[in-house]
């Protein structure tokens, strides 16, 4: 899928709307989910135009993936939940229920996750 320049949170990155960050380095940003499903709910998205974790981990540099990783792991400290467990959630595409359409991963923590996913009737 090709990028779409105008995605929310292109427009975020390139500080056109506001967000509520909570970590930001050259290569990465954190802010809290406008729409918290736990108690700690943060995004972290590379600045780096990329639809996706296969369109990510095929073209960003390993600057880029090295910070995203690091990102999500000082973000979840930072968070208080590294002790109490938390959740990372990447939806990709349309079967994978992404709606925002520039790579994101979802940390959710501070309640508990509840079972993984729904299981489909047929496997
Ligand atoms: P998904 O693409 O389904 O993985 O989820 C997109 C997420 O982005 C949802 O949890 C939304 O609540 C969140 N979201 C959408 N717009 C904003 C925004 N302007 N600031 C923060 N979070 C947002």
């Amino acid at each position: 899928m090709a990028y779409d320049k105008e995605n929310i949170f292109a427009k975020i990155i390139r500080g056109e709307i506001p967000c509520d960050k909570v970590y930001e380095d050259k290569y990465t940003l954190a802010f809290k989910d406008i729409n918290p499903a736990r108690p700690v709910h943060i995004l972290v998205i590379p600045k780096g135009a990329y639809v996706s974790m296969d369109d990510f981990s095929a073209k960003a540099s390993p600057e880029e993936q090295a910070a995203f990783i690091q990102a999500i792991g000082k973000v979840a400290r930072d968070a208080g939940v590294s002790e109490t467990g938390y959740r990372i959630i990447g939806n990709t595409g349309e079967e994978g229920h992404q709606e925002v359409m520039h790579l994101h991963v979802h940390v959710l923590g501070g309640a508990p996750a509840g079972p993984m996913v729904k299981r489909v009737e047929k496997l």
